[in-house]
């Protein structure tokens, strides 16, 4: 696979040599993986549901590289080194994945590999024969996203946050608005519509998630603004209401909470008032450390 000389993949623009120098995200200059299991709970056009519950095969790799204080799998995408994949074991574990009965491999927090896995995709998509799901915190560099048109199907991104001095504060990322922004819509080009099989499955297409935040409820409206002024209201939305404080969130009282009820209804009213029909939505009982998967 691609060596990197001097990482910039992502918008922290390191500048190392990955052989010899780590940068922020810690991750190697060869692919690691952390947990890989087909999923069932992912968003129904993802996963599936009832009947047509098929899974989503997803694929862990280790070091993030954003550092959310908040991260539900922290000790996969932060802490843990996972184990070294090649591109042929890479490609096996994929084709296992398959065999289990997925609907699609979903590559969650993909981006400090994104070179290698534009080569791993160029070698092996078609033989692989799943949509390919980039699962991914939107903190990318717009060119890389583009290089990774036709290799990837559906693109699920978290769109975190508006406010970029959130995103400093929490996941130590600056500028967050304007790479997800751009990135997003440059995933909206490459992936024009969203598609469907016959069991309800998006095979190529956008699905942007808001994790919503306790107390940022402003954010959160200006983040669903934004996607009804710039993607317009047909646009797949998972507003997600799973968070709880986990990772070092205790120790900022702010967000050492849930979300109330009050306050994902208010954006539930903001989508249902402004005509937004695409949307999947969490059961409030979802913040649990009990549907995080014990890694
Ligand atoms: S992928 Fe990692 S090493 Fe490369 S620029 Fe981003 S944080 Fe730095």
């Amino acid at each position: 696979m691609k060596f990197i000389k001097k990482c910039r993949v992502c918008p922290f623009n390191c500048g190392v040599d990955r052989k010899t120098k780590l940068g922020v995200c810690q991750a190697p200059d060869y692919i690691e993986i952390s947990h890989s299991q087909i999923h069932f709970w992912e968003e129904p056009c993802i996963s599936g549901v009832g009947e047509k519950l098929g899974g989503s095969g997803t694929i862990f790799f280790s070091h993030c590289n954003l550092k959310c204080i908040f991260c539900q799998n922290y000790k996969i995408s932060q802490l843990n080194h996972g184990q070294k994949y090649s591109g042929e074991e890479l490609f096996k574990l994929c084709l296992r994945l398959k065999v289990g009965g997925s609907y699609n491999i979903n590559l969650v927090s993909p981006t400090s590999y994104s070179l290698y896995l534009k080569s791993f995709l160029e070698k092996y998509k078609n033989r692989i024969g799943l949509p390919i799901v980039w699962n991914s915190n939107a903190y990318e560099k717009e060119e890389t996203i583009k290089s990774l048109n036709g290799l990837v199907d559906v693109w699920l991104p978290d769109f975190k946050y508006y406010n970029d001095n959130l995103a400093l504060k929490y996941s130590k990322a600056k500028n967050y608005f304007q790479y997800a922004a751009s990135n997003i819509l440059q995933m909206r080009r490459c992936s024009p519509k969203d598609i469907f099989n016959k069991n309800g499955i998006m095979v190529k297409g956008l699905l942007v998630r808001h994790l919503v935040l306790p107390g940022q409820n402003e954010d959160s409206l200006k983040i669903l603004k934004w996607i009804k002024d710039n993607l317009g209201k047909n646009t797949t939305i998972s507003l997600m209401s799973q968070y709880y404080p986990a990772h070092h969130a205790r120790k900022y009282s702010e967000i050492n909470k849930k979300i109330a009820s009050q306050e994902y209804q208010i954006l539930i009213n903001w989508l249902s008032d402004n005509d937004f029909s695409n949307v999947f939505i969490q059961d409030i009982s979802s913040a649990n450390e009990a549907f995080t998967p014990n890694f």
